[in-house]
């Protein structure tokens, strides 16, 4: 055992609310230690945001490619995925961004150590490194942001071969013919269109009536029109019961009888919280349900002095949550501020093609919770700018309090929904009119004009939309 190291301040988890977390610290002049076990960046830099999105890019590109001719231009070779070059590109891309997190650490004069924590008192941690050696590090303040990892299901086990997880299938290196997706959810849904654009059939199994169930009615409706343009095959109200390898297939089993064969599964049924081997039992810490570690609103764990953001906390599972709880906690903490988050204010956001969007309240929760509301709409069709660049696909959805003019809830469907949605929350942030948001002067072509025309839609006055009849 090494002697004791002492820091202001130890962050447990290098991903999206840990590493700025611990960067917001050192700023504000405290000594920080950062501890993870596995990679810099965390789930949303290797294993999640970052590298999905490289996998879109050449998703949506083949997809442009392969229709040239509708903008004029012919091309005589046929354009394929090359997935092992695709995959590298991806991992340079991750590479470069966890190096970019350790540069700053460096610059900030934050430690980094690679090893596995769990508590053994309320200001002593040890730290097991891959080599098995333990140290003891001390601290009167902690950051918990250890995350989350992808579940099993009942009945289905992953195996990294067959059956894959969402880590698993950002390294495959060789693309199946078919795939089956269980659970279609964000993860699902997002996977479901980027690997049908690169050829690979698809079959999506869910078990609600609908995809993407949490989300508004009419994005989950326009993204099903979507997926089965794609010729993606969705069984909704689809329970599978069990999985069986069978050769170089696997089948999975459904609760009506019938049989899917495909030549891999990705389970994408959702995410478990990683607080095991934190030694969280030794501090009496409190946890809920799902094992997360509980927090109140100013990120404060039931111990004094340990504070949690991110996916550990079980709320929802967004890397731009965690990263702002991860410096609200530290201001909280280390300023001795009262911080909280206005959550209601948080897009969400889908990465399927078209990209999806939402902040605020949907239509039916606005209902459920007693508002009057009047809702505008506005369709891509009737945008210049998505003409001119064929994405015509979509709306913007605008939910206003009939009351106060407030806008409540924002939901797209479309190109770039996941860049402009930023509209709506500053709206809800701010406590915003429609009509401010009617008056604000949208440049022209741009995708924003949508959401100043559905604005506009709240008072039947949207220019670019036919009279309605009373
Ligand atoms: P999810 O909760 O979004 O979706 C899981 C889906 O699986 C649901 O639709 C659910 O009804 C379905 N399901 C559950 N059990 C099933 C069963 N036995 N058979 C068939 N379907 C079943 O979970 P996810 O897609 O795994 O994503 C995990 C978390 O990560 C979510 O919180 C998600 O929001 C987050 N995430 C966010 C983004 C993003 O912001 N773009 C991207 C990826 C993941």
């Amino acid at each position: 055992m090494s002697d004791l190291s002492s820091f202001n301040l130890v962050v447990i988890g290098a991903g999206i609310g840990g590493y700025p977390a611990a960067i917001r610290a050192a700023q504000l002049g405290a000594s920080v230690l950062v501890v993870d076990r596995a990679e810099t960046g965390g789930t949303c830099l290797n294993r999640g945001c970052i590298p999905t999105k490289a996998l879109k890019a050449t998703a949506e590109m083949l997809t442009r490619v392969n229709n040239l001719e509708e903008f004029g231009l012919s091309c005589s070779m046929k354009v394929t995925p090359d997935i092992k070059t695709i995959i590298q590109r991806k991992n340079r891309i991750v590479g470069e961004l966890v190096k970019g997190v350790e540069f700053l650490f460096k610059s900030h004069g934050v430690t980094l150590k690679k090893a596995s924590a769990s508590f053994i008192s309320k200001n002593r941690l040890q730290l097991t490194g891959a080599d098995g050696k333990h140290e003891i590090v001390e601290s009167g303040r902690f950051v918990i942001s250890t995350g989350s990892s992808p579940a099993d299901m009942p009945g289905i086990k992953t195996d990294g071969k067959f059956i894959l997880n969402s880590d698993d299938i950002l390294n495959i290196d060789t693309l199946p013919k078919r795939l089956i997706i269980i659970g279609a959810g964000v993860i699902g849904t997002e996977f479901a269109f980027i690997f049908k654009s690169m050829g690979v059939d698809i079959v999506m199994l869910e078990i609600m009536p609908r995809i993407l169930p949490t989300e508004e009615e009419d994005v989950s409706a326009l993204i099903t029109r979507s997926l089965k343009k794609a010729g993606i095959t969705l069984k909704t109200d689809t329970r599978v019961t069990h999985a069986e390898i069978q050769g170089q297939e696997v089948n999975l089993y459904l609760d009506n009888g019938e049989v899917v064969t495909g030549d891999r599964a990705l389970l994408s049924v959702g995410r478990k919280i990683n607080t095991d081997g934190l030694g969280l039992e030794n501090i009496g810490i409190e946890l809920g349900k799902k094992k997360e570690v509980v927090v109140d609103r100013f990120l404060s764990t039931s111990v004094n002095g340990i504070y949690a953001c991110g996916d550990v906390t079980g709320g929802k599972m967004l890397a731009h949550i965690a990263y702002r709880e991860g410096i609200t906690a530290v201001s909280n903490l280390l300023e001795g501020r009262k911080q909280t988050i206005n959550y209601d204010a948080i897009p969400s956001t889908i990465y399927s093609m078209p990209e999806a969007a939402g902040v605020g309240l949907t239509e039916r929760s606005a209902k459920k919770k007693g508002f009057r509301i009047k809702i505008g709409r506005f369709a891509y069709r009737a945008l210049g700018k998505a003409k001119a660049f064929s994405q015509t696909e979509g709306e913007v959805k605008v939910i206003v309090d009939s009351e106060t003019d407030k806008v409540l809830g924002m939901h797209i469907v479309g190109a770039h929904a996941t860049d402009i949605i930023s509209q709506g929350a500053m709206a809800i942030q701010n406590g915003l009119t429609v009509q401010s948001m009617s008056d604000t002067v949208a440049a022209h072509p741009t995708y924003s004009e949508a959401v100043m025309e559905a604005a506009q839609d709240v008072f039947s006055m949207a220019i670019h939309q036919p009279k309605k009849s009373k």
